[in-house]
């Protein structure tokens, strides 16, 4: 019998002679002001994985030659970058659907309307082709959000994909984002009736269902949602969901203020924010997710440097929503940080990969350490310090999730 078992395990797998391995080992919870600058790199490194986790990480010299990387499949990283792989902790993978090439923003309710003539399975597909596109650039997991509006059909439709998706191959996050109708639209009384519904209703039944992890918010400064505002965090809290609250508004004072009082886990994009909104970020545990893509788009990027100097923890994410942001590749975000937002390499990565997995609650990624999950990329780089400058250029020659090769680069073929 323990013969039979012993047969059935699958061997460990040593990925062997990496150049440079960057392991991100550091502090507990996300990595804030000079922290994000280690990388806990080492040269000549190897790692060594059983069952989807990390067993031993370190010198070549001494994990290769460990008993128990005898009989692992190997995996020669000889020349390249090892690192963990990136957590895009903020996407609008599934809402709003693409919009014609050329075409001019969708309104809000033709988008809905949109998505329900689709069936399960045609949005499923999509959702597929953006996932094995994030896998083939080095994603591992990531974090999408509804945002539909208050639609309950199709707020439901979307988390119904979202869980179809999960673990094929990567990791779905599903985030909850509430939105009123736009701004200038809604009414004091239309507007109460849908925080009503949502607080009492719709965020109740997802909770049973664990349809959904965190609860965001699209905020704006229309004075008689603030108190709605509030009572849905409020209400999220009490029923087990994190928060996570969309800033960027031109005006997003209120709304880093409303996010740090209600301990939200993370604030998005806060292109607009200043000395305050950046002092108040510092002194809190909410991490500042900033979007390089979005802001490359809009021609505004959000006080990177600021935020980092004065020891806010930082993450970076795409975005990427089908419509308005289709740009998936993190290794993009990691460059515009860089050349745009002035982050330094190493924070830069940082900031895409454990503070990515902070913001998403996930501390069992985003650094290679013993017993974290082996989602680990080998690229075509020799030093991490090439990532940002190889802007639009794939560098992932292999992805793997959770100790499975999901990602092997393709060879080109020799002309005649
Ligand atoms: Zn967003």
């Amino acid at each position: 019998m323990s013969g039979l078992r012993r047969k059935s395990v699958t061997p460990p797998i040593l990925i062997r002679n990496a150049r440079q391995l960057l392991t991100l080992r550091g502090p507990k919870g996300a990595r804030r002001g000079p922290e994000l600058n280690e990388l806990g790199v080492i040269p000549h490194g190897a790692m060594l994985i059983r069952d989807g986790v990390i067993e031993e990480v370190g010198p070549a010299v001494r994990v290769e030659n460990l008993a128990a990387a005898r009989g692992a499949v190997e995996i020669n990283a000889v020349g390249r970058l090892v690192m963990p792989g990136f957590v895009d902790s903020h996407t609008h993978l599934m809402f709003p659907p693409p919009c014609t090439p050329g075409e001019a923003q969708r309104e809000h309710e033709s988008a809905v309307k949109v998505l329900l003539t689709m069936t399960g399975h045609r949005l499923e597909r999509r959702g597929r082709g953006y996932l094995d596109a994030m896998a083939r650039h080095g994603t591992t997991t990531v974090e999408a959000k509804t945002g539909c509006g208050p639609h309950e059909s199709a707020e439901t439709k979307v988390l119904r994909v979202l869980a179809a998706l999960q673990g094929k191959p990567l990791d779905v996050v599903a985030t909850l984002l509430f939105r009123f109708s736009r701004a200038g639209e809604g009414s004091p009384e239309a507007d109460g009736a849908a925080a009503e519904w949502m607080c009492g209703e719709l965020m109740p039944k997802i909770r049973r269902r664990r349809l959904a992890r965190f609860a965001d918010l699209e905020w704006d400064p229309e004075p008689w949602r603030q108190e709605l505002f509030r009572r849905f965090l409020v209400t999220a809290r009490e029923l087990g969901f994190g928060c996570k609250v969309h800033a960027d508004d031109a005006m997003p004072a209120a709304a880093v203020r409303l996010a740090v009082e209600q301990e939200a886990v993370s604030v998005d994009h806060l292109e607009h924010i200043g000395p305050a909104e950046v002092e108040a970020l510092a002194y809190s545990q909410t991490v500042a997710t900033l979007l390089p893509g979005a802001s490359f788009r809009r021609g505004r990027y959000a006080p990177a440097r600021a935020l980092i100097d004065a020891g806010a923890a930082v993450a970076i994410a795409t975005n990427f929503n089908p419509c308005d942001t289709p740009a998936l590749n993190m290794q993009t975000a990691i460059s515009l940080a860089c050349l745009a937002m002035r982050m330094s390499p190493a924070e830069a990565i940082s900031a895409a990969t454990v503070n990515g997995a902070h913001s998403i609650g996930c501390a069992d990624r985003g650094l290679l350490a013993y017993g974290k999950l082996a989602d680990i990329l080998i690229l075509n780089a020799g030093d991490y310090r090439e990532l940002p400058e190889q802007l639009g250029t794939n560098l992932v020659h292999l992805t793997i999730k959770r100790g499975k090769v999901v990602y092997r680069e393709g060879e080109v073929a020799e002309g005649d």
